[in-house]
């Protein structure tokens, strides 16, 4: 049966049409059981209806869902194992919070249904409010106990639209590490939907980056950060200085390249270069470049156009004798910082350079990561 379905959740060609608009290309992707999976892109990329098709709320044009060897693409919402946390909690307002998180184990004619419901709560922390109306609780205990309420029933699967959205920053950070907490306990599937690049690396095992209804590059968060397959992966996670330049040595078979970019010879460490390429931007990320020359390969002179100090770090813009500006974020250790208008050389090991296909918009995914839609 659908409802007792267990296993990897699988998509096997799905898409999502909407009359002339694909808004999810043909897509396989699977979601290992028991982990932490986020679907993160800019507004409109397709987060939202890849996860209602696996909720059942929007049926696929093509493709199945499978949850293990079950295949639930006919099987209704309500059916699936599957459940769905939204931004908005939509608890029952005349209910008790302990009523609001047993109501679906009673509809199930649960015996135990106000002793799990009582774990659930005390598994969000919140034990002792059971008794309490949800509106004489914060916004975040609210959201809390939407999920202690999704939770309860034990679905193979939780879906969680933006869940905390509606939360200030402070509450958010710790609601993030709270849901990861929970996750652990639990062991159940998560698919967490975001727009938010920090939200999504802090929480989740396996991010898929979307953009225009693909998937862009599924990894780790760390790889994802230190080895973005495309200029869209490059800016929508955190920031990256791209330089353009042509190969002159190397390949993606030998993992390393030298780039030769306005008259100067740069290597980097490539895993996403098509064979042949030649023309490539490389890339390296703001904190990675540092002020002084290493005795490395990599150093490019500049001059100092703008100095941040933001406590932890200082962020220095600097001006190449070619125009273009890289960022360099130094952390605060006490070391002397450079002056406004100072000639500077900036250096960067070789492994911390990705080269990436200069075929694509050197600004893609660029100043979207605040995109709210
Ligand atoms: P957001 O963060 O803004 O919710 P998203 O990445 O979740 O964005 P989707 O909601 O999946 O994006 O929408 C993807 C695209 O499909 C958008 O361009 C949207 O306008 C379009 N779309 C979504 N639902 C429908 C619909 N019912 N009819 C027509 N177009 C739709």
């Amino acid at each position: 049966m659908a409802g007792h379905a267990k296993g990897d959740l699988r998509l096997v060609g799905v898409s999502k049409e909407f009359e002339t608009f694909t808004a999810v290309h043909p897509m396989d992707l699977t979601i290992p059981d028991g982990s932490f999976f986020a679907l993160l892109g800019p507004s409109g990329c397709g987060k939202t209806t890849t996860l209602r098709m696996i909720a059942g709320l929007d049926q696929p044009t093509t493709g199945r869902i499978l949850i293990g060897e079950t295949d639930i693409t006919d099987t209704r919402a309500h059916e699936r194992n599957v459940n769905t946390v939204f931004q908005s909690y939509a608890l029952f307002p005349h209910m008790s919070v302990l009523d609001n998180v047993s109501f679906g184990l009673k509809r199930k004619k649960d015996k135990d249904a106000r002793a799990k419901a009582q774990a659930a709560l005390e598994l969000v922390e919140l034990g002792h409010v059971g008794g309490k109306r949800p509106a004489q609780l914060s916004g975040g205990m609210q959201q809390r106990v939407a999920l202690a309420r999704a939770v309860v029933n034990r679905p193979n699967v939780l879906l969680l639209d933006e869940p905390l959205g509606a939360l200030d920053l402070k509450l958010r950070r710790q609601m993030q590490i709270e849901l990861k907490q929970i996750q652990q306990e639990v062991g159940l599937t998560f698919v967490h939907v975001t727009h938010d690049q920090e939200e999504a690396m802090t929480m989740a095992d396996t991010i898929a980056v979307m953009n225009g209804g693909r998937i862009e590059q599924l990894a780790d968060p760390a790889t994802l950060y230190e080895h973005p397959a495309s200029t869209f992966v490059a800016n929508f996670l955190g920031q990256s200085n791209l330089l353009g330049g042509q190969v002159v040595a190397g390949s993606l078979r030998d993992g390393t390249v030298t780039v030769r970019s306005h008259g100067v010879e740069l290597a980097a460490c490539v895993r996403h270069l098509p064979e042949g390429c030649t023309e490539v931007y490389l890339g390296v990320r703001p904190e990675k470049l540092r002020l002084g020359p290493d005795g490395g390969p990599n150093q490019l002179k500049g001059v100092v156009r703008d100095v941040s100090f933001t406590g932890v770090a200082t962020h220095y813009v600097i001006e190449m004798p070619w125009g273009r500006e890289l960022t360099v974020v130094q952390q605060n250790d006490g070391s002397a910082r450079a002056r406004l208008g100072e000639p500077v050389t900036v250096s960067w090991r070789p492994e911390y350079a990705f080269a990436l296909d200069a075929s694509q918009d050197a600004d893609a995914g660029a100043g979207m990561q605040g995109d709210h839609g």
